[in-house]
């Protein structure tokens, strides 16, 4: 059967049927997590049945940046990150960013990241966090490579760390982003990226980023699933488990607070996410170098 456009006066709902497919790139996954050891093949499929054509997999230490890159070579359209999280700055040295730096070289590692400061659960004691973060910052500017960022209960001392050495406009996404409008205000203006995760479905955890997700600009938005953390709904009555299609849902509960065209919006942040990573944007490019400096 040929596939149809619902009539303009049809329910946003309706967009939530399969056969609209949306163009989507999810920017921020873990997929080396333990939790994808046994059907990892099952969660490409799945990926791609939803539009997922793309997806970002992201480092958070030594390892898992090193799996992130075999991933990411293994499979046309997944891209690896490499960093160390916040979370994990503890176990970080000289040693490790020297490897991470080397890492990067590989063609499908397309940024450095995630890193930041988490003083939320003080996994790493603050000292630590803010010195690697400020030396990752170093180490991808000399690179080169845009930054993936986490940020969590910092008190604006991520902000300050930041101006120490910032990164262009157009170079880094705040991932999972969950702070306040000012914070909002401030990475918009200094042209970053704010990620959108399933939070933006939850009903009462959701609740205030709903009423910022309308005031982001088209061009500065991406959408992750941050999976298998952060399962959207409606998913998340069903699995527990996240994974990258289910950020479809995502992407619609964005269009539908937006007002906006799911077709449209989604094709807006699949090339923001492209601009980004710096990875063209036709589907010729599925794992494509990375384009000359
Ligand atoms: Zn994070
Ligand atoms: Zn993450």
């Amino acid at each position: 059967m040929k596939r149809r456009d619902p009539p303009d006066s049809v329910l946003l709902t309706h967009w939530a049927a399969p056969e609209f497919m949306l163009p989507l790139f999810d920017s921020h996954c873990h997929l080396d997590d333990p939790a994808y050891r046994d059907d990892l093949e099952g969660v490409f499929e799945r990926a791609r049945t939803a539009g997922v054509d793309r997806m970002m997999t992201i480092g958070v230490t030594l390892e898992t940046s090193r799996k992130s890159v075999g991933l990411a070579n293994a499979r046309p359209g997944v891209y690896a990150s490499v960093g160390v999280h916040p979370h994990d700055t503890k176990e970080c040295s000289d040693g490790v960013l020297g490897s991470l730096a080397e890492l990067a070289k590989n063609p499908a590692v397309r940024a450095w990241g995630e890193i930041g400061l988490d003083f939320n659960r003080m996994y790493s004691p603050r000292e630590e966090q803010e010195q690697w973060f400020v030396r990752q910052l170093e180490t991808a500017r000399e690179l080169d490579l845009p930054l993936i960022f986490h940020e969590r209960d910092s008190g604006g001392r991520f902000f300050e760390l930041l101006r120490t050495c910032p990164p262009p406009a157009g170079a880094a996404v705040l991932h999972c982003f969950s702070g306040t409008r000012s914070e909002l205000r401030g990475y918009l203006d200094m042209g970053y990226y704010i990620g959108i995760t399933g939070i933006l479905t939850l009903k009462e955890r959701g609740e205030p980023l709903r009423k910022m997700a309308a005031e982001i600009p088209s061009d500065q938005i991406l959408v992750e699933t941050d999976a298998p953390y952060l399962t959207p709904e409606p998913e998340r009555r069903r699995h527990r488990r996240n994974e990258p299609a289910f950020v479809r849902s995502v992407l619609l509960k964005l269009a539908e607070i937006r007002r906006a065209d799911p077709r449209e919006l989604a094709r807006r942040v699949y090339d923001n996410t492209c601009r980004l990573y710096r990875i063209t944007a036709d589907a010729g490019d599925a794992h494509a170098k990375r384009p000359p400096a």
